[in-house]
């Protein structure tokens, strides 16, 4: 089975239950990038999402 790269919006949210996953690394940090920008309005560079949110399933 390959990996798959998930972000768990409830990690920096309590309200949000907004769950990303892809196998494309890229794509799940864009997707998160983007997420967080527009409804949290909070940028995250690509490290910190790494470092801190981003998991490995
Ligand atoms: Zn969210």
């Amino acid at each position: 089975m390959a990996k798959a790269h998930k972000l768990d919006c409830e990690s920096v949210s309590d309200t949000c239950r907004f769950i990303i996953q892809s196998e494309n690394e890229e794509e799940a940090v864009e997707l998160a990038q983007k997420h967080m920008e527009e409804v949290h309005g909070q940028e995250f560079s690509d490290e910190e999402l790494h470092e801190d949110h981003l998991q490995v399933v």
